[in-house]
């Protein structure tokens, strides 16, 4: 029986398949999150309620784990930096601020020789005015941005006018990409060097929203050797220890593009909890938990939805699957539009 207790910030469904993922392995988890009502209070083995700069709890928190880790990558660097301070934070602090950012984030992928899409930092309307060579793009905050939050399509350099911005924030403006299609590629680095790493997943977006995802991805085999190499590069570059994904654009005419990384367990690998011998989860506990590391296997192909919104309903109401689905029901309280409520998995 395993003594470890591993401490989870956030408590969103990634929060929820990190603990039923730690369970399995015998470890112990505490999840701390400021919402009251967070859907893994139903899954960790203790959670605890508060919020992120109350210093006192963060404190107890330490006390109690061996190992901290997170699910959410919005989290004050000061709490991750403290934290820091009294256990192993895992992937370390430093990566989660430099990820957060937009601008740092691109501008290290630069470095790396690796393609994003052009970009530009903006911090006032009159920065917008010139840049017609970056338009149609995408006005993105630098910070704190999730499922398309703090997003401005703009067309044409008339829009700027009509669009309410908040330029109290800074902001990146991205060329548009004319997208064929996304990727992402999940990898889990261990302590030792070595890693996992899974084939790219071909995903779909609605209005910002992760929709779809399948493997195998319908990709070219450029682009499938390019997208795991890429992500190794990043992975072993930031030194990183955990589970990671890199988010790819590939154009119409067949380039690669890396378009952002999560520090954390990814919506997009919710099919490696069936498809695989260990899904990302498992990878993530193993690896911040120095426990032993397994060869990947894939056990099926498989696609995953998202239900958001009122798309769970039916799926509440009248649950009746096939033995290759999987449903999943996040236990949040309340359904909102757009919001992620839960997810089926069907293996192929
Ligand atoms: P988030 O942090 O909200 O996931 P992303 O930057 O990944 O933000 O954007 C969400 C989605 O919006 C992308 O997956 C893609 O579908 C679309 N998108 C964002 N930026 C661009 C771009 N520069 N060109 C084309 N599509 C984009
Ligand atoms: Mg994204």
């Amino acid at each position: 029986m395993s003594e470890i207790t591993l401490g989870i910030l956030g408590g969103g469904q990634l929060g929820s398949m990190l603990s039923i993922a730690a369970k399995k392995l015998n470890i112990k988890t505490i999840v701390y999150c400021n919402d009251q009502e967070a859907p893994a209070r139903n899954f960790c083995s203790e959670f605890i309620h508060a919020k992120y700069d109350d210093n006192d709890k963060i404190y107890d928190f330490a006390k109690k784990v061996d190992v901290v880790t997170f699910e959410f990558e919005n989290i004050p660097f000061k709490t991750l930096n403290e934290l820091n301070k009294l256990k192993p934070v895992l992937p370390k602090p430093s990566i989660n601020r430099l990820i957060q950012h937009r601008l740092a984030e691109k501008d290290f992928i630069n470095k790396l020789n690796i393609r994003t899409t052009r970009y530009v930092k903006i911090e006032s309307k009159e920065d917008m005015l010139p840049l017609e060579d970056f338009l149609p793009g995408i006005l993105k905050t630098t910070t704190m941005g999730y499922d398309g939050k703090g997003q401005y399509p703009i067309k044409n350099i008339r829009e700027i006018e009509t669009l309410k911005i908040d330029f109290n924030k800074e902001y990146i403006l991205e060329k548009l990409v004319k997208l064929k299609k996304e990727i992402s590629v999940i990898i889990t680095r261990y302590k030792n060097n070595k890693y996992e790493i899974y084939e790219p997943i071909e995903n779909t977006h609605e209005n910002q929203i992760l929709r779809h995802s399948k493997i195998p991805a319908e990709i070219s085999e450029k682009i499938f050797k390019q997208s795991k190499e890429w992500a190794i590069s990043i992975a072993e570059e930031l030194k990183y220890v955990g589970t990671l994904c890199v988010e790819f654009f590939i154009d119409r005419n067949d380039n690669l593009y890396v378009n952002e990384i999560a520090p954390r367990v990814h919506n997009s690998g919710h099919l490696t909890i069936n498809a695989f011998n260990v899904s990302q989860f498992e990878n993530h506990v193993r690896a911040v938990c120095s426990l032993k590391q397994i060869e990947l296997k894939k056990l099926s192909n498989a696609e995953m939805i998202n239900l958001i919104g009122n798309q769970i309903i039916p799926y509440r109401e009248n649950l009746r699957l096939n033995d290759n689905q999987f449903f999943f029901d996040y236990l949040k309280k309340e359904i909102k539009e757009k919001r992620k409520m839960g997810h089926l998995t069907i293996l192929k």
